[in-house]
């Protein structure tokens, strides 16, 4: 997937420049923590409402964004098995509790021959850390779904308090749109901008409409230029 984005943005004459975070945006461009400096008309952040905002702190409306957004944490446990053990069920979602489990190679080529990649995840309550027992927890689910896997395990990856989204959905509030209405010539896009979709497909649909805004900015200086 990233080689195919990559491949599609030099396609279009794009420059990508990786290596160094952003470290501060500033009117007329972006500077990098490696101390390049890049000139822009306008910047488009695909980044958290905190980690945004950091980086435009006199954008009052990030900061709204920032404290009031609630992300989604998971613990996650990833089993690439050497087979699927026998009489395995493939997918599980808890009821009672925060967990799922689902064997993903069983409709993605993920792993060699008759190997089974299998993940095992645990929604986190909003604002609680993971535990010591977090891996654990996630062993005894797919124990109880997968019996049999432990011997079969060939490498696996563990990771605690993962960003799953980083505004959950509110009754209350509409989330941010593309455009930052303090700041102009700056917009945003990710999970939690945009009206469209939930987590990577509301990532996605805002930075289409965050492409189009940017288009429509740069037409409309053209011709205030004009
Ligand atoms: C375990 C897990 C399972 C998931 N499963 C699904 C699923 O099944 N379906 C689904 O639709 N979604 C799923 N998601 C959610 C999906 O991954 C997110 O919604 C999506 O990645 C959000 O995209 P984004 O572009 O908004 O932000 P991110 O993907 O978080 O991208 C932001 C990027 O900005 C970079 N960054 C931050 N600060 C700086 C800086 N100063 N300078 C330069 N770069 C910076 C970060 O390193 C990061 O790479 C899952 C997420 C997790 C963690």
């Amino acid at each position: 997937m990233v080689d195919g984005l990559v491949h599609a943005a030099h396609a279009v004459g794009a420059e990508l420049y990786a290596g160094a975070r952003v470290e501060r945006v500033a009117g007329g461009g972006v500077a990098m923590a490696d101390g390049a400096w890049w000139p822009g008309d306008v910047t488009l952040l695909a980044l958290s409402p905190v980690e945004a905002s950091a980086l435009v702190p006199d954008a009052a409306s990030l900061a709204v964004e920032a404290s009031e957004a609630r992300p989604a944490r998971a613990n996650t446990l990833d089993l690439a098995l050497s087979r699927v053990p026998d009489g395995a069920n493939d997918f599980a979602i808890g009821i009672d509790s925060l967990f799922y489990i689902s064997l993903h190679s069983k409709s993605a080529k993920l792993a060699p021959g008759p190997g089974g990649v299998v993940h095992v995840a645990k929604y986190l309550p909003v604002g609680e850390a993971p535990g010591t027992d977090a891996v654990a927890e996630l062993e005894r689910v797919a124990d109880l779904v997968m019996p049999g896997w432990r011997a079969l395990e060939v490498k696996r990856q563990e990771l605690r308090g993962m960003v799953v989204a980083n505004a959950l959905p509110r009754w209350d509030r509409k989330r941010a749109g593309v455009c930052v209405k303090d700041s102009p010539g700056l917009f945003v896009a990710g999970d939690w901008v945009g009206d469209e979709g939930m987590i990577a497909d509301a990532a996605a649909a805002s930075a289409v409409e965050a492409a189009m805004a940017v288009q429509g900015w740069l037409k409309r200086g053209a011709s205030r230029a004009a």
